[in-house]
This record gives C-alpha cells, structure tokens and sequence, in this order.
C-alpha cells in the first residue's frame, strides 16, 4: 500500500476531529504529505470519519491524480494541494468547521491576538470572503491568504490550518477554535485587550521550539 502510514494517519486524525468537537457530520477533512515521495494521502469525501478505513484514504500526485485509493477524495482536494505548493515547509493541513472560527468567519471577522495561543497560527489569523466550497478560487484564496501564517478562516464557511506534520497542525485547528471561543466570549461582555506585536514576537519565537522537537 502506498503512503501506509500517512494513511493511518489521515484516519487516526479525523476520528481525533471528531472527539475534539471540531467537526459537523463529514465537514472538514484532512491530508498528509509524504516528505519523500511529495504525494498526498487525503480523506475520502463525505464518509463517516469513525467508518474511514486506510484503504478508502485517497493518495494524490502533487497535481492532482488520484494515485491509489477506491473512493473519491475530498472536495476540498485543490485547496490542500495549493496550501502544500505554496508552503513547502508544510506536511499536513487540516481543514475544520470548529463551532466559533466559524461563527467568526460568518461574521468575516479575523482573529487578533487576543490570547497568546494565537502564536500557533502567527500573530493573527486573517479571514478571507465567502468563496463556494470545493474550487480552485477558494483554493487559491486561501492559500495565498495564508502567507508565512499556518491558519486562515475562510468566510462563511471554517478554518483552514497548515503544520510541518499532521499532528501539528491538528493541535494548530485546536487551539485556534479555542481562541477563537475567547475572543467570542469577551466580545459578549467588553472589549478585550489586544496584545501588541512586541507582546507576540516572543511568543513566536518560543513557539518555534516548542512541544517535543
Ligand atoms: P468533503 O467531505 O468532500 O471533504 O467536504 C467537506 C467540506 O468541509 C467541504 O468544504
Ligand atoms: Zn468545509
């Protein structure tokens, strides 16, 4: 099988997206890249995530061709795929209809950094307008929103996150719902207090060796 354990890790992270309250039904999905081969295993589009099994994990060419797998992949395919040409450095992305990013990007809100854990994502996460689901506009929209940025919210729609691996930029999705969730919270009651980019330069930079390198 081709791109085994990649595979297993598409299936491992969206029953993960489940569990974690960051998904509706079969919205979202997720991909992972091969660091050797450049090929991309995918989730299949609108199955189950507690039914996905390895086979039915979709493997892409970086252009596009379905490589191996017997379902369809994801909708979202040309979007993961643009996110991997425009960041080489990415080896996963993670796209999610978590309940308050998306409050927010239907409100066409970005998110400032109003907690430091925005440092997963940069120093903000921009949101971009509504573009309809499932195309290249959409794909190009985000992608090039995202810049040096590991997460977007796309408008009327979710989030989309980036990570060196699957695993961090899952963890990027999750704490950025949360975030997202304070800043709704304190917006409910005040007007919460912004930290500077001279309060988020260090948290960058020590967000850039932390966890288990
Ligand atoms: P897929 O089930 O095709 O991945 O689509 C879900 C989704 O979130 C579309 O934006
Ligand atoms: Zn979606």
């Amino acid at each position: 099988m081709l791109l085994a354990q990649e595979r297993a890790a598409v299936v491992r992270y969206g029953r993960k997206l489940v569990a974690a309250g960051l998904t509706a039904g079969t919205g979202g999905n997720l991909s992972c890249r091969s660091p050797e081969t450049g090929m991309v295993a995918i989730s299949p589009s609108g199955m189950d995530y507690g039914e996905i099994a390895e086979e039915d994990v979709a493997v892409l060419s970086p252009s596009g061709e379905v490589v191996e797998g017997r379902r369809k992949p994801s909708s979202e395919w040309a979007m993961h795929l643009e996110a991997y040409r425009v960041r080489s450095d990415a080896g996963g992305v993670v796209h999610t209809h978590s309940p308050f990013a998306t409050v927010l990007a239907c409100l066409g809100w970005e998110i400032p950094p109003v907690h430091y854990l925005v440092g997963f994502a940069g120093k903000r996460v921009p949101c971009i307008p509504y573009v309809l689901f499932g195309t290249d506009e959409l794909a190009r929209s985000a992608a090039s929103a995202l810049g040096e940025g590991n997460a977007v919210l796309l408008g009327n729609h979710g989030l989309l996150a980036v990570g060196p691996t699957l695993s961090r930029a899952f963890a990027t999705a999750e704490e950025i719902e949360f975030v997202a969730q304070v800043y709704y919270r304190t917006r409910c009651v005040g007007e919460p207090k912004v930290l500077s980019d001279g309060e988020m330069e260090p948290v960058l930079a020590k967000f850039a060796a932390y966890g288990q390198q």
